[in-house]
């Protein structure tokens, strides 16, 4: 639970220019609800998770567990002490392709105050296990921190501790900051919007670089969940060390408030699960975004042999020649810049040459997917 301290400001929302991209939206629709809820339940079973705790520890061992069984490697037991108690922040590393030593950090805290915390904050924390789960083995441009943080709940001390020991220390590059804190809903409302929290606090410099990466965020979560999204400014949780100290940060959180944070009743029973299951899709497919997630197929799109599709900029009427394909069964899709379908196309036999007629579109860029069963294949179309 967050107590706000300025006026409540929503803004319109607009999507402009970003495009929906068939991969990040298959990692989104690749997410579990019944892996995400077992790990809810097993989450809210290990009791009122306090600084010192035994349920905390074994919170942690768990999450640690986790992550070594879905095949990561690189787990650092970031351990600090909260007013003179040990306690531990997991930080879980994969390591980019492209830019190993940028990272985007996802983090959620994993302690909790008065009661088990199924929402706060049992809801960030599994929402990145089950991230963590399906990028393991998706190569990603940037590297990613999976972190989760302790003694949220005693004043941000397992990030204000990150913040000053791991990332001023080490001048870690830090693309940006995703913070996932309570965003289970309330049980018997119409839980549909979820809020994107962006950084309107001094340090002024980081402020607009936040505005546009939450943009992207909800233009995500638009993309690739069933929600609606509204802005808000980020405040309270464990984003606020980062921003203070100049990283571009951005986070999420439920719409209706919960009444029963910091309670013996913040319970799985009290909270919305579908509509946890969509702020995870979301979430997969901003964090996919955010880090530049690379289908193992389309890096074979570097290979321009593999599928022509011409001419472009052209009329309506495009050729497609590939080899890779024949004899397939395949899926033409179309989309227009806001990620919307608006053209399909089912071929039962893929020949070395096909031709389609796009000539009803109006002008404009597009991206179409050539997909079969093993394979896709994404090319941007430009019709005069
Ligand atoms: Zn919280």
């Amino acid at each position: 639970m967050k107590i706000a301290l300025l006026p409540l400001v929503l803004y319109a929302f607009g999507s402009f220019g970003q495009t929906y991209n068939p991969f990040y939206a298959s990692l989104a629709d690749a997410c579990n609800q019944d892996t995400v809820n077992q790990n809810l339940v097993t989450f809210e079973s290990f009791g009122e998770k306090q600084v010192g705790s035994t349920e905390l520890e074994n919170t942690y061992d768990w999450l640690y567990n986790a992550y070594v069984s879905y095949g990561y490697t690189d787990i650092q037991e970031d351990q600090f002490f909260a007013s003179g108690v040990s306690t531990k922040n997991l930080v879980v590393t994969k390591t980019g392709s492209v830019y190993p030593n940028t990272y985007v950090i996802i983090d959620a805290h994993y302690d909790t105050k008065n009661g088990p915390g199924a929402n706060d904050n049992g809801t960030g924390t599994v929402i990145l296990l089950e991230l963590a789960r399906l990028l393991e083995n998706v190569d990603t441009e940037y590297s990613i921190k999976f972190i989760h943080f302790s003694a949220e709940e005693d004043g941000l001390l397992g990030s204000l501790n990150y913040v000053n020991d791991d990332v001023i220390t080490t001048n870690m590059d830090i693309r940006l900051v995703f913070n996932i804190d309570q965003v289970g809903g309330t049980t018997g409302m119409t839980n549909d919007i979820i809020v994107c929290e962006r950084d309107e606090s001094p340090p002024a410099a980081n402020n607009a670089a936040s505005a546009i990466a939450t943009t992207e965020l909800a233009n995500c979560i638009e993309f690739y969940s069933a929600l609606n999204t509204e802005f808000y400014f980020a405040y309270g949780s464990d984003y606020v060390p980062f921003m203070n100290n100049g990283e571009v940060v951005t986070g999420l959180y439920e719409k209706n408030e919960s009444p029963y944070s910091h309670t013996s009743q913040d319970l799985i029973v009290n909270m919305d699960l579908d509509y946890l299951f969509q702020v995870t899709k979301g979430t997969m497919g901003a964090l996919a975004h955010f880090v530049i997630a690379l289908d193992e197929v389309s890096l074979s799109e570097f290979d321009k042999s593999a599928i022509k599709i011409y001419p472009t900029p052209s009329d309506g009427n495009l050729s497609i020649e590939t080899d890779r394909l024949v004899g397939q069964k395949a899926n033409i899709t179309v989309f227009d810049i806001s990620g919307k379908i608006i053209w399909n196309h089912s071929i039962s036999s893929f020949g070395p040459k096909e031709q389609i007629q796009l000539n009803n579109l109006n002008a404009g860029s597009y991206l179409m997917t050539v997909e079969s069963e093993e394979q896709i294949y994404r090319r941007k179309i430009v019709l005069e």
